[in-house]
């Protein structure tokens, strides 16, 4: 049995889904333009492991999560590179599902791309004009809010505040300044396909409303994202897709329970491009583990704020190396061969898991785990047991997957190579010689060397000191 915070109940539920064989779950995807920052994983990694949780439990899970190919932000990003929209998004949509892998994410079940899906978007469109839901004016399609009863369940926002939050422009076609785009005209050079109401391209919302349901059919079980696509993106997905199949008063028609995550801050403020205080999963990756990135992204519960610090990375390599020890570094434990069809889950973490993915809690049940692999007094049967647990539970978790001494503890796995701590020490302890000799220029370059691999040498009165930036 899982429990799951429902922002469309706002409170947290027992989850019972609609086929007990079958859960189906729906995340919004990325927009592909860019290198996504920390913050956008979060997402990924947390509807990651709840996916892995409720695979536990039912006997099949699908889970889809989009791609969002077709947006103006990719066009400026075409414009200001020169390079065609298909290379922009095609490029990122790799870096992404690569960065995404690194930190354990594994792929979707489904993967669908919005410009594959321009004939059901269309299908959509037309559905809701023929229930009086939407309507065309001068190449656009517009949904019409105060056609749909419903609207707001999700965000709970007044009729004043969904106007003011309504991203566009009042045009002047608008039949109410809420109504909000499905469809745009497209000019000149921008992309667009040919519709019944010329030629144009989607708006955002629609998409996921089509591929959810072509992918997932409706109603489905789970529908995820960030906390800030509650409105309006959320809030449309549940009007259009609901509207069109006539549950215009039961936005539960469209997705069963609504879960969103937190955000990822930077000194309490949100971590965001506009604010330019993010750091890219692409360029963490150069320097710190997979793991730890992930188990950062999990030290908190996916509902609270996490703040990203230097200390916050420190903190969760540390604990993946206290985790690691028992399972490489003790000799009892390292010359057992535990085959993976003998791993287990700690219940104590799986309870903690299934209570709204309280990872914090889980978090802490792990180390008690490890701390019980230090005691002297394991028979060897015990000590079989426990490294069962431990390889099984992060296997959950995602997390303790290298698999000897050398990939964890002593070699620093970066995209630019690899750097034992060994040869750290060696280099440094040249460059000291270098300085005791007056050979200032060697001791720079060793020093730059160092720096480009990501370490920097502090000089201290004990002796030169160096960490990982
Ligand atoms: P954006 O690039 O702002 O459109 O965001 C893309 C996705 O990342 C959306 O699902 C957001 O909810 C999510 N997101 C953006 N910034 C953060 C953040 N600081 N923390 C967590 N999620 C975020
Ligand atoms: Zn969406």
């Amino acid at each position: 049995m899982i429990k799951l915070y429902n922002s469309l109940a706002r409170e947290k539920q027992i989850f019972e889904p609609i086929d007990p064989h079958h859960v189906r779950v729906y995340a919004c995807g990325p927009t592909v333009y860019n290198y996504a920052h920390i913050g956008n994983a979060r997402m990924a990694v947390v509807f990651d492991l709840l996916v892995r949780v409720l695979r536990e439990i039912y006997p099949e899970v699908t889970y889809a999560s989009n791609i969002t190919d077709i947006d103006d932000k990719i066009m400026e990003a075409a414009c200001e590179t020169g390079d065609k929209i298909e290379n922009i998004t095609r490029k990122y949509e790799k870096i992404y599902n690569d960065d995404m892998a690194s930190l354990g994410v594994l792929a979707p079940d489904v993967q669908p791309r919005a410009t594959d899906h321009i004939p059901e978007m269309i299908r959509l469109m037309e559905r809701l004009i023929a229930r009086g839901h939407a309507y065309a004016a001068e190449g656009h399609v517009l949904f019409h809010v105060p056609s749909d009863p419903s609207y707001g369940a999700l965000s709970g926002r007044s009729r004043d505040e969904q106007i003011a939050g309504a991203r566009v422009d009042v045009a002047p076609f608008k039949k109410d300044p809420a109504d909000f785009v499905l469809w745009k005209p497209s000019t000149g050079d921008q992309p667009g396909w040919d519709s019944p109401w010329g030629y144009g391209r989607p708006g955002w919302h629609i998409e996921c409303s089509a591929m959810a349901e072509k992918h997932l059919g409706l109603p489905f079980d789970i529908h995820g994202g960030g906390a800030d696509l509650k409105f309006p993106h959320h809030e449309n997905e549940i009007a259009q897709s609901c509207c069109a199949h006539g549950h215009e008063t039961r936005p539960e028609e469209f997705a069963r329970y609504w879960v969103h995550n937190g955000f990822l801050t930077v000194e309490g403020e949100k971590m965001s491009k506009s604010l330019g205080n993010f750091k890219t999963a692409h360029e963490l990756l150069e320097r710190h583990k997979g793991e730890v990135l992930r188990l950062c992204l999990l030290s908190a519960h996916y509902r609270q704020p996490l703040d990203w610090s230097e200390a916050l990375l420190e903190q969760n390599r540390k604990a993946l190396d206290k985790f690691y020890d028992p399972l490489l570094r003790s000799e009892k434990f390292a010359t057992v061969h535990v085959p993976e069809k003998d791993w287990k889950i700690y219940p104590p973490v799986f309870d903690a898991l299934c209570d709204d993915l309280n990872t914090p809690l889980a978090i802490s049940k792990m180390h008690e785990l490890s701390k019980q692999s230090w005691r002297t007094d394991l028979s060897d049967d015990e000590i079989y047991d426990t490294k069962a647990l431990l390889l099984g539970t992060g296997k959950l978790l995602g997390i303790l997957q290298a698999k000897n001494k050398e990939d964890w503890f002593e070699a620093r796995v970066t995209r630019s190579g690899e750097i034992s701590r060994d040869d750290i020490d060696a280099l440094v302890a040249k460059r000291q010689e270098a300085k005791k000799a007056k050979d200032f220029a060697t001791a720079d370059a060793i020093r730059k060397d160092l720096d480009e691999k990501g370490i920097v040498i502090e000089d201290t009165p004990q002796g030169p000191q160096w960490k990982w930036k």
